[in-house]
């Protein structure tokens, strides 16, 4: 069994289509949110990944800040808003109402956690380092856990005996899970901010208890002239070419 395991697509529609097409036949996608916001497609990408086999998806920040109109988005910086502006302005309604009814809490789908930050706090905190990650697997009621948000292709492990510690994970590696307490990011399919441009995704076999991170090259620049063909801030633009 194969599960398509993306998250952070962010309105680029070509790296979807790329994730996909790489990915080949998979009998499930999980997605892991921040379907919208930044890019130029929203729409087009919401009803893409509505189409997916066996979908489950649960909502990012993102989804949140532009389907639900009544949210604060001062939290975000003055080119995001303006973003989520213009994200809110184009998606059409049918999109908006799913996006606002996408799940706002973990899910858990036994033996993964699902969630778009973290499991502790879903929607805004970033595992970004071993003491955060640590400080989620006290918290988690399975052993492994797959999140989003830092648009970083990386993994966390708690052993009972060491300190909890980052992996590495290298595109087209397969990593064992069986036994193993594991907190996973797929990276992000529409900015990936590791200085590698290529949408990043994974691949997550549930029988053989196997996670695969992939990375595939897919048009930037297309996404690039489209984000200042729609008047959306340039550095959403320029920074897809270089990964940042
Ligand atoms: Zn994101």
């Amino acid at each position: 069994m194969r599960i398509l395991v993306l998250s952070d697509i962010h309105a680029n529609l070509t790296a979807l289509q790329a994730v996909l097409q790489a990915a080949g036949p998979v009998d499930a996608v999980w997605c892991l949110g921040d379907l919208v916001g930044y890019g130029p497609n929203p729409n087009e990408v919401v009803e893409t990944i509505r189409a997916q086999p066996n979908l489950l998806c649960v909502a990012g920040n993102h989804d949140v800040a532009i389907a639900d109109l009544d949210m604060d988005i001062r939290a975000f910086n003055a080119q995001a808003q303006a973003s989520v502006r213009w994200q809110r302005a184009n998606l059409s309604e049918e999109n908006r109402r799913y996006l606002y009814h996408l799940p706002r809490q973990p899910q858990i789908q036994e033996p993964v956690t699902l969630a778009h930050g973290s499991p502790r706090d879903h929607l805004w905190e970033y595992i970004l380092t071993a003491r955060i990650a640590d400080a989620n697997f006290h918290e988690m009621e399975t052993h492994l856990a797959f999140v989003g948000h830092s648009h970083l292709q990386l993994g966390f492990q708690y052993q009972a005996n060491r300190r909890t510690h980052r992996i590495s994970l290298r595109p087209g590696e397969t990593l064992s899970l069986a036994d193993r307490y594991l907190i996973l990011n797929p990276g992000s399919v529409g900015q990936p901010r590791d200085e590698d441009p290529r949408a990043a995704f994974a691949i997550y076999d549930p029988d053989k208890q196997e996670w695969r991170p992939q990375r595939v090259e897919y048009d930037v620049r297309t996404t690039h002239d489209r984000i200042l063909a729609a008047g959306l801030p340039s550095r959403h633009a320029k920074r897809l070419l270089h990964g940042w």
